[in-house]
């Protein structure tokens, strides 16, 4: 049952499933990340913004697995877009990684509207990281196509991933298509939607037909897709079961029948990327 791993322009690979810890307290973050580890997870998703970057670094140092055996990300927070703010904030992960690298280094939000919509230099700024070698790969993430298309064109790295809201109730088919097209892979945050999926019908009877639970049948759902997921859970028992995943497929019109669920913008759980404004005070 071994988590497949996905090749990223950067020539690095990344494990396919991952484990979040947005909105896990500090306090709670390394137990959890301990935990996730135990049940085989290899890859955390964490942001300077979630305020736990130290206790994930904590928590794979106790962890007694070397360090290149764990993929971590994390994300320039949305204070920093201007480079000078970006350089001291990279250093900021790093230091509370307790790092000198980090595997996945990501714009947290384009920010359209603040900054003069100058994401770009941003980006620019990211790319140091990456060529000094203290980022091993950058990305984006919640850029819409536009956004993807502008840095792209005035760049010369192309980004390795764009993270951004997918699940059955926001399937985001366009912003996809637009990194499958630059060979961006895409990674699906909230991929349950922060749960308001698992009482689905049209999933809940795949499952029961399966044997599986909803959960499982919707991280299948992206993982048969070709996106890259970190579901998040303190609780032991769904780690593992969100874990459990590789052992069984889905039918194409299985994933066609979970397809027909999105429901556009109004699916979304989160911002809206072109509007989303909110910067740290
Ligand atoms: P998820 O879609 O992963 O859902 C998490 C919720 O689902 C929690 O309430 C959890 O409860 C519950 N849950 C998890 N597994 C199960 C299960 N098997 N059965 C029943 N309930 C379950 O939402 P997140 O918003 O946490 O997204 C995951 C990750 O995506 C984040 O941790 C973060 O890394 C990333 N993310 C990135 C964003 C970005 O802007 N780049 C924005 C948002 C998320 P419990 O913990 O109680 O078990």
């Amino acid at each position: 049952m071994a988590v497949p791993d996905l090749a990223l322009n950067s020539g690095q690979t990344i494990p396919q499933l991952g484990f979040g810890v947005f909105k896990i307290d500090p306090a709670e973050t390394a137990d959890a990340v301990a935990e996730a580890l135990e049940v085989g997870y290899r890859h955390i998703d964490t942001a300077e913004m979630y305020g736990n970057e130290k206790e994930v670094g904590e928590a794979v140092r106790a962890s007694g697995l070397d360090r290149g055996e764990v993929f971590i990300t994390s994300k320039l927070n949305n204070g920093y877009h201007r480079p000078d703010d970006a350089r001291r904030a990279f250093d900021g992960t790093l230091e509370a990684l307790g790092s000198n690298y980090v595997d996945l280094f990501l714009i947290h939000w384009p920010l359209p509207t603040l900054y003069g919509g100058d994401f770009v230099s941003t980006w620019h700024t990211l790319e140091e990281f990456y060529r000094d070698g203290r980022a091993r790969s950058i990305g984006l993430s919640n850029f819409q196509v536009a956004h993807v298309q502008r840095v792209v064109d005035e760049s010369e790295v192309v980004p390795a991933v764009n993270q951004i809201e997918v699940h059955p109730y926001l399937c985001n088919e366009e912003v996809r298509a637009a990194n499958a097209e630059y060979g961006i892979l895409t990674e699906a945050w909230s991929p349950l939607a922060k749960g308001r999926v698992l009482r689905d019908q049209t999933i809940g009877a795949i499952a029961s037909r399966l044997s599986r639970t909803t959960a499982q049948v919707v991280l299948r759902w992206h993982v048969q897709r070709g996106d890259i997921i970190f579901p998040k859970s303190t609780t032991p028992i769904r780690m593992k079961e969100n874990f459990e995943i590789f052992d069984f497929e889905l039918e194409a019109e299985d994933i066609a029948a979970i397809s027909t669920l999105d429901r556009g913008e109004p699916g979304r759980t989160g911002p809206n990327p072109d509007v989303f404004a909110r910067v740290p005070r």
